[in-house]
């Protein structure tokens, strides 16, 4: 099967959106002229349900809808493009629109990223001890894009690509030197769209004697979803599969972290072969995604998806909260809401099947879990806890928020009982 991606400039062209109402077909092209969009044959023809399209769960991922952009701004690109305004006119709207929509969440690509001496080890981030991230410059893409992405920015270069390493050799010198890491995560965009031949300067020098520390390695993709021929039929997918077998031969522990957003994606006879194929060569995989309305905002679709997954050998890991960006209006949910989809999914599935934790929020001082809301001390409050943190002293300790019941990210909070965040009074070890 040879991939034929589609990019959001063309998706009002596509037959099957041909055939759907006018009003969607204008409404793709304003918003695809704004935030990226990309799909490809496979999410085509064998993902999406053209017979509920606009409805479909796999259109809702992966096309433009209008409710993503806030009506002043659609309102005013959507102008311009009626009335076929000038290229610069346009433009200028386009940007303005974009920085609207908080690009750069937090800035997590610029924070976390470790010194060598007066120098920045772009393209690595070392947040938690045990972790380090990394970027290869080649693997800044997907072979489609999920609507909710928070890395959309840099797929429309709004954000530098600068954040990405040339090569894998800023990663080893660092990791070398680094004997308390345990973990190497290799993330994106996807870095399976890179060739097995690329992929292999990363990763086999991490089997050498040097770098023993380095337990397990990570790779986070979500190929299986959107191309699984990755691991079938590409020309180098037999190669791609040997470097995993020679990695767990060499005694990692190798993790192909999983991005499934729907059931339907764990669904196809591709993914269920690429799946076979990958658990073959030793490596483990684990799911996450994030909670979604539009998508996934239903328990139901959750405890489905836990249960294939779970009988299809994939452990599920994490269940995320979305990022405050791009679309994320049209995406997010109340954290209360995704408390309580979450644990209607997790009571609704047996105990092998509830290995996801969540619903989690990557903040700027560790991933947060909502355990639940309770009553304390004549207080509605959220209970909390890191399952991450800056310092791993935090982790595992419980804290409360005030209720909210708008509250859809971390900032959004407030400490409860008015006292500061706990972690306030004791600020993060320096060094490491
Ligand atoms: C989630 C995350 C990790 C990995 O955390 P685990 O709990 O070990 O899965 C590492 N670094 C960053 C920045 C993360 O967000
Ligand atoms: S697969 Fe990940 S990086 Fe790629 S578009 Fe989806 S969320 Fe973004």
């Amino acid at each position: 099967m040879k991939m034929r991606a589609v990019p959001g400039a063309r998706l009002a062209h596509l037959p099957q959106v041909q055939r759907m109402d006018p009003a969607v077909r204008r409404d793709i092209e304003v918003v695809s002229s704004i935030l990226p969009f990309k799909v490809n044959n496979y999410v085509l023809d064998e993902l999406i349900d053209w017979d509920r399209a606009p409805h479909d769960p796999i259109y809702r991922l992966t096309f433009p809808d209008r409710a993503m952009l806030p009506e002043a701004v659609f309102g005013e690109v959507a102008e311009l493009i009626d009335r076929e305004a000038p290229r610069a006119e346009l433009r200028g709207a386009v940007h303005r629109a974009r920085s609207q929509l908080n690009p750069h969440p937090g800035d997590q690509l610029q924070a976390n990223v470790p010194q060598a001496g007066t120098e920045s080890l772009l393209g690595l981030q070392h947040k938690y001890r045990e972790t380090v991230l990394v970027f290869p410059g080649q693997g800044q893409t997907c072979h489609a894009y999920c609507g909710y992405c928070f890395r959309w920015a840099q797929f429309i270069g709004v954000a530098e690509l600068k954040q990405a390493v040339p090569g894998p050799e800023t990663a080893l010198a660092y990791l070398a030197g680094h004997h308390e890491v345990s973990d190497v995560l290799f993330t994106g965009g996807d870095p399976m769209i890179m060739s097995t031949d690329r992929l292999r300067g990363y990763l086999a020098p991490l089997l050498e004697p040097r770098f023993a520390h380095i337990r397990n390695i990570r790779v986070g993709t979500k190929a299986l979803s959107y191309w699984p021929y990755r691991f079938t039929t590409d020309d180098d997918a037999a190669d791609l599969l040997r470097l995993l077998e020679q990695a767990t031969a060499a005694g990692r522990h190798v993790a192909v972290m999983a991005h499934f957003s729907h059931v339907r994606e764990l669904e196809t006879a591709a993914c269920r072969e690429a799946i076979r194929r990958i658990r073959d060569t030793g490596a483990v995989i684990r799911a996450q995604a994030p909670l979604v309305r539009h998508v996934n905002d239903d328990p139901a679709v959750w405890a489905e998806m836990w249960r294939t997954m779970t009988s299809l050998g994939v452990a599920p890991y994490y269940m995320f909260v979305e990022r405050d960006t791009g679309a994320s209006q049209y995406f997010e949910l109340p954290l209360h809401r995704a408390m309580a989809i979450y644990r209607e999914a997790l009571s609704s599935v047996s105990g092998l099947e509830r290995t996801a934790r969540g619903p989690v929020m990557s903040a700027s001082p560790g991933k947060v879990v909502v355990d639940g809301t309770a009553r304390v001390a004549g207080q509605d409050v959220f209970c909390l806890r890191f399952l991450q943190a800056r310092d791993p002293r935090w982790v595992g300790r419980p804290f409360f928020a005030k209720h909210d019941e708008h509250a859809v990210w971390f900032d959004d909070l407030k400490p409860a009982f008015d006292e500061p965040w706990f972690w306030q009074s004791d600020p993060p070890r320096q060094g490491s």
